[in-house]
């Protein structure tokens, strides 16, 4: 992983076309939606027809993976899984046991900040409807939440959930996933510049020709990003609590997608934070969890784990850095 840091305004300029046609080497892009976000890939390629085969096949990747995995979707294994292991041990594929796997590994790591079973009560929030869990529901479902409910034979590739109230959701962690199988895809077809990115979830392959790439860090309080990451072969992934929210009109809180497990409401302290990682599904599922954990103990988390670096934006609008980038922003050699 390689990353410099040059804290500056940056003004995106979204170039959005592409697909010339011409018979030569050159930048391609496509931007669509897919997984409920939008998904870009940027890349450099040989021709017009190589370039809309690679393109294609990350689409179908992403929409494989939503289709096997999103909680949104009645006929999905994730969907099935959540309707019935509660009552016997449930047959999963070699990926979801994989997705799982990584998912209670993380949750040992980060003292059960990350919590794919958080689902268990963030099932009830509708951000678009404004609605959060009632206090009643809040009360039946919040000892769901706890990742040692969730029962994982690998052995035998079966889930079972040890408390029938237990829901799981893998929202925290699916995206970083998509985006490295998409990286993969990318390499195996022999292209070596490229950026994929799913919502606040990207992965790096190589440089953009001689020059980094750049990601933008949103400002979580207004439109534009606020500060440039120039990456190569790597990942980066944003959690904020300006994603998926609403405000309380009444108390003025704001409700929003990342779930203290602890409380079942709204993680509090951050407004954003950035992982930069040597995965997607690691940035993802430590951007998650960092937002929990907070500042002081997110950051003394990842000043203990080797080629992970952070960026948070505390709830007063603060900057503060893990101490890898702290070097690189403030020693001059960015
Ligand atoms: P991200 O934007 O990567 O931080 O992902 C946010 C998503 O992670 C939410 O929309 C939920 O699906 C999921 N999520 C929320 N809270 C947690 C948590 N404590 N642990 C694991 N996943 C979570
Ligand atoms: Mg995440």
């Amino acid at each position: 992983m390689s990353v410099s840091f040059i804290c500056t305004r940056f003004l995106a300029a979204a170039a959005l076309v592409c697909f010339t046609g011409s018979a030569h080497a050159e930048w391609f892009e496509r931007i669509d939606q897919a997984m409920g976000t939008e998904v870009s890939v940027q890349f450099w390629a040989d021709d017009a027809a190589e370039a809309n085969a690679a393109t294609d096949a990350i689409m179908a990747e992403m929409r494989r993976i939503d289709t096997q995995f999103s909680p949104y979707k009645p006929d999905s294994q994730l969907s099935v899984l959540n309707r019935t292991a509660g009552q016997t041990p449930v047959a999963v594929s070699d990926e979801l046991a994989f997705l799982i796997a990584r998912s209670l590994a993380v949750s040992k790591l980060t003292g059960g900040a990350f919590d794919i079973s958080f689902s268990s009560v963030g099932q009830f929030y509708d951000y678009r409807k404004k609605q959060k869990p009632s206090d009643k529901q809040l009360a039946a479902r919040r000892s769901a939440i706890n990742y040692r409910h969730i029962a994982l034979d690998r052995e035998n590739k079966t889930v079972e959930f040890l408390d029938p109230a237990v829901a799981i959701d893998l929202g925290g962690i699916a995206k970083g996933y998509a985006v490295d199988r998409c990286a993969e895809i990318l390499l195996q077809r022999g292209i070596a510049h490229a950026r994929v990115s799913a919502g606040g979830d990207s992965r790096v392959i190589g440089d953009r020709r001689g020059r980094p790439w750049m990601t933008g860090i949103r400002n979580p309080r207004s439109e534009g990003s606020s500060l440039i990451l120039p990456l190569e072969s790597s990942a980066v992934s944003t959690s904020g609590d300006y994603e998926r929210f609403f405000i309380d009109q009444q108390t003025g809180e704001r409700h929003h997608h990342i779930i203290s497990p602890k409380t079942g409401r709204s993680a509090t302290g951050v407004q954003s934070v950035t992982i930069i990682a040597e995965d997607g599904i690691t940035s993802d599922a430590l951007s998650t969890s960092l937002f929990v954990l907070g500042v002081s103990r997110g950051l003394e988390l990842v000043n203990r784990l080797p080629g992970v670096d952070a960026i948070f934006i505390d709830s007063s609008g603060l900057l503060h850095y893990s101490d890898d980038l702290q070097k690189a922003a403030f020693s001059g050699d960015s």
